[in-house]
């Protein structure tokens, strides 16, 4: 994912544990999926990680260094 840097650099990270990092878009990024503005990118650490989610979102995926990294977009 050639912006995942920009991603890193811009957006806010809000949490961090040992499965995931998640980043708040706190800059109005575009999705590199769909190009709409993501609400949070999650960047997971591990080839397989099970998210539990409290809201409904949509979700659009990339991949960073083998990576899953998830695009959540409120409804
Ligand atoms: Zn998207």
């Amino acid at each position: 994912m050639e912006q995942f840097e920009k991603y890193v650099s811009s957006a806010t990270l809000r949490e961090e544990n040992e499965s995931i990092k998640q980043y708040q878009n706190t800059v109005g990024l575009a999705c590199p999926a769909c190009d709409q503005p993501f609400d949070d990118m999650v960047v997971c650490k591990d080839e397989h990680t099970s998210l539990n989610q409290t809201i409904p979102l949509d979700i659009c995926t990339g991949v960073e260094d083998g990576k899953p990294v998830l695009f959540t977009h409120k409804p």
